[in-house]
């Protein structure tokens, strides 16, 4: 048998290694799909830390989608009224070369904006934050990580300074209780949900708490499952809160040595107590009390959460008011504790490192910062002042800015932003008005690539060699193992040979 290939799953932030073998093996029938065509098969790698060997079903089966669908050649039409017609690529990036050319003579690069996606890799992003930020000079690049990660990149941004997630799935071993808010981790984040459920079944002292207003499979695990009202999360924290400071349950020395402001939340606090709290999120003082018992007396506390923190119009208040239940009891800082975002996307965290968001910069620098521009340009050997001072558009500014006519060039990358936009029927028809749209994917047709104008294909995981971090910030290396079909390209190619161009 030949050696595998160890690679990382490209499907969740989870980021479970993988062991990919190729169709033929010595002595054994060539590995087929249901329509007969050779694929390579996957299966868990044991030594990766992160998984140990597990798997879930995306992952055991992510080649058979490698071959279906592939976008082979650039394409280009005048409107979306016309058909497609294949271009070489010497013309397709010589189009976008004009188009730019173009904004920049009328002072207008800010009419650019590029949308791309956690399932880039991270050196994709980099040469995309060097191409947009660094040599074109407008911060209008985000990702589809604007519409899950970002309240939790603000809300660690605001209480710590810094958007690095302070725990890791070690942790998941070292806990007494865990809390799983806003996420049903049993079907989204399977293997994290294992690894915890494991150790909870075999430590009779170790609780799971569960908050949300479903009953899912991860609720149905746990040993108290708080089914609040939908957005009253910041309620329940505070009401935990509450209880915690009236029962002395805070950790003194860690709020003097390590936090402000204590007594300023202390008096908001005390605007949350149980009849209040019980009332707003239709939950009895009995279990409220439960909450605040389980999360004080245990000496490890961790927080998990996702989407259903993350996705709201105060999301960046709710996980700052977690983090804040965190820092009154001293459960950070270490193992078994803390506050642990769980990314969705493969590489939501390779984007936040290498800067993808119309706010951020390379290394965690913020573009409001004069001293992380000048670092990052030094680095990039520009002139200094050539990053632009205020954050780009954010993804929905894109889309009002197309709608506005200020944005007159939109460049999306390994995103359907089609299916997964918020207000679907004013984004296509936006869309709809894009004076000139790229979009660059390794499938066709999407549902995005009927607005398109010019579609550039993509090599697609296992054709392009990269890393991913995932939601614990491993890093693991994504080689190349395939050819690309076709004339597709990877990312970070594509844009490095528009930029040279
Ligand atoms: S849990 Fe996520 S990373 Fe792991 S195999 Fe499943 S889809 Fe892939």
């Amino acid at each position: 048998m030949s050696e595998p290939t160890r690679t990382v799953c490209p499907y969740c932030g989870v980021g479970c290694g993988l062991e990919v073998l190729p169709p033929a093996q010595p002595g054994k029938a060539v590995h087929r799909d249901g329509q007969g065509t050779p694929i390579w098969q996957a299966r868990g790698d044991r030594a990766h830390p992160s998984s140990q060997g597990m798997v879930c079903v995306k992952g055991a089966t992510v080649t058979e989608s490698l071959y279906k669908d592939r976008l082979l050649y650039p394409m280009l039409r005048e409107s979306l009224d016309q058909p497609f017609r294949r271009v070489s690529w010497d013309e397709a990036l010589n189009h976008i070369a004009n188009r730019i050319q173009s904004l920049r003579a009328r002072g207008s690069i800010d009419a650019f904006c590029m949308y791309g996606s956690g399932q880039f890799n991270t050196e994709d992003y980099y040469v995309a934050q060097k191409l947009v930020k660094g040599c074109l000079g407008t911060n209008n690049f985000d990702a589809n990580s604007r519409l899950c990660m970002s309240s939790a990149v603000s809300g660690y941004l605001q209480s710590f300074g810094s958007d690095g997630p302070p725990c890791c799935y070690d942790d998941l071993e070292l806990t007494d209780c865990a809390f799983l808010i806003g996420t049903n981790t049993a079907e989204c984040h399977p293997i994290i949900f294992n690894r915890l459920r494991k150790h909870h079944k075999q430590n009779k002292h170790v609780k799971l708490v569960v908050v949300d207003p479903r009953t899912t499979p991860t609720a149905e695990a746990a040993d108290l499952h708080l089914a609040i009202k939908p957005g009253t999360d910041i309620d329940l924290f505070n009401g935990i809160a509450h209880l915690l400071m009236r029962w002395g349950w805070l950790d003194a020395p860690f709020i003097d040595d390590c936090t402000s402001g204590f007594s300023a939340y202390a008096d908001v606090i005390q605007h949350y107590p149980p009849d209040v709290v019980v009332r707003r999120c239709g939950i009895t003082v009995e279990a409220l009390e439960k909450a605040a018992r389980l999360w004080g007396e245990s000496k490890r506390v961790l927080s998990m959460w996702s989407m259903g923190l993350n996705q709201s119009s105060e999301g960046t208040a709710k996980v700052r008011t977690l983090i804040n239940l965190h820092l009154m009891t001293g459960n950070i800082g270490k193992p078994g504790a803390g506050p642990f975002s769980l990314t969705g996307q493969p590489n939501a965290m390779g984007g936040r490192e290498a800067g993808g968001l119309s706010h951020l910069l390379p290394g965690y620098r913020l573009v409001k910062n004069p001293q992380h521009r000048a670092e990052v340009e030094q680095f990039w050997g520009l002139p200094t002042g050539q990053i632009a001072a205020v954050p780009g558009r954010t993804a929905w500014e894109m889309i009002t800015g197309l709608e506005q006519g200020a944005v007159e060039m939109l460049w999306i990358a390994a995103t359907n932003p089609v299916v997964s936009m918020p207000d679907l029927e004013r984004t296509k028809a936006a869309l709809r008005q894009s004076p000139f749209t790229v979009y660059q994917e390794a499938y066709y047709p999407t549902e995005t690539s009927a607005f398109a104008h010019l579609l550039l294909p993509a090599a697609q995981w296992s054709e392009a060699p990269g890393t991913m971090t995932n939601s614990e910030r491993r890093v693991t290396l994504s080689p190349q193992f395939r050819t690309p079909p076709g004339e597709a390209r990877p990312d970070w190619v594509i844009f490095q040979k528009w930029g040279n161009g």
